[in-house]
């Protein structure tokens, strides 16, 4: 398989915290390979670590098969999480500066029409909205015609139509036969874009697979959803995994029939109720539970 990135053994502790406690994984070339994980799950961490933003405290990484050298930083595209932009430039002048970085560039018009920014190019990049401003960190992260290009969660804070422009972006880029590494918290997202993904919690990956199969291993029941909150005397004789979620109950089950008769049998009212295949999120929920984290 043409791999374009071997993690191996990865660590990265700070005091008293395993970031990254020997996590492992490979990116076949053409992917888009998506981290997900409660906050604090060290996400974040592991793909500065492979950026190259941040010194690993043991590991291997391999970029196209060798330790990186000054071709990595050529060939890589980095949406931060957080980045800000020089003042007063319009968003014409921030492309124009961050290609001027690199020997190798995406021409102004791939990047211009790829993230929607021709309505926008002479505008302040202050003044821009956050949709748009997410497009333009996009086209910066392209601007050097990246083979491998990491986003670090780069939907957060924006709405259902500016995130699903992002999306659109993302598949462009992946037809072009680019590899990406996403992180995100969005299991929609995940389940739209990635190829593979590999779910993490306090440092380590506790599974990674593609969607699908992630699903088939772990997720083959229904998830019925209640409107309202039921006895968790009740609940427990169903036998399955329960969450409240923001005053609903769902339940988690391979055996909806029986759910169902004990509902009933307890003169529970189940109008209202949705019964759906699991997804994502129901995965997400079940391999990392619902504590708040840090
Ligand atoms: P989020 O989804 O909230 O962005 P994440 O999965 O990206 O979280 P990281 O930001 O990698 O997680 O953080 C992993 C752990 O390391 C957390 O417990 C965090 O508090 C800790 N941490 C991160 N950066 C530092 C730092 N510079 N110094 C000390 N601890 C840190």
């Amino acid at each position: 398989m043409d791999l374009i990135l071997e993690v191996k053994n990865l660590y990265k502790y700070y005091p008293g915290v395993k970031a990254v406690d020997d996590v492992s994984f490979d990116i076949p070339r053409g992917t888009c390979f998506g981290l997900l994980g409660p906050n604090g799950a060290g996400k974040t961490t592991t793909i500065e670590v492979i950026e190259g933003i941040q010194k690993p405290d043991r590991g291997t990484i391999l970029y196209k098969g060798k330790p990186r050298d000054q071709h990595f930083k050529q060939e890589v595209g980095i949406q931060l999480q957080h980045t800000e932009l020089q003042q007063y430039l319009t968003v014409k002048e921030i492309l124009l500066t961050f290609r001027n970085l690199y020997a190798r560039r995406a021409t102004m018009n791939e990047l211009v029409s790829l993230c929607y920014l021709e309505e926008i190019l002479d505008r302040d990049n202050r003044k821009i909205s956050g949709g748009q401003k997410q497009r333009l960190l996009l086209a910066i992260a392209l601007a050097n015609d990246p083979e491998l290009l990491f986003l670090d969660e780069p939907t957060t804070g924006l709405d259902p139509q500016a995130r699903r422009h992002v999306w659109d972006i993302v598949k462009s880029i992946k037809k072009k036969g680019k590899t990406i590494i996403l992180t995100t918290h969005y299991m929609e997202e995940a389940q739209t874009l990635c190829d593979i993904v590999a779910i993490m919690d306090r440092g380590k990956i506790i599974a990674m697979d593609s969607p699908i199969n992630l699903l088939n291993q772990h997720c083959r029941g229904v998830t019925i959803t209640l409107p309202s909150e039921v006895d968790e005397n009740i609940l427990r004789q169903m036998s399955c995994d329960w969450y409240k979620v923001n005053h609903t109950i769902e339940i988690h089950t391979e055996q909806p029939h029986n759910c169902l008769r004990i509902l009933i049998d307890n003169d529970i009212d189940i109008t209202g109720m949705v019964v759906r295949s699991q997804n994502l999120e129901d995965l997400f929920l079940k391999l990392t539970g619902t504590q708040l984290r840090a």
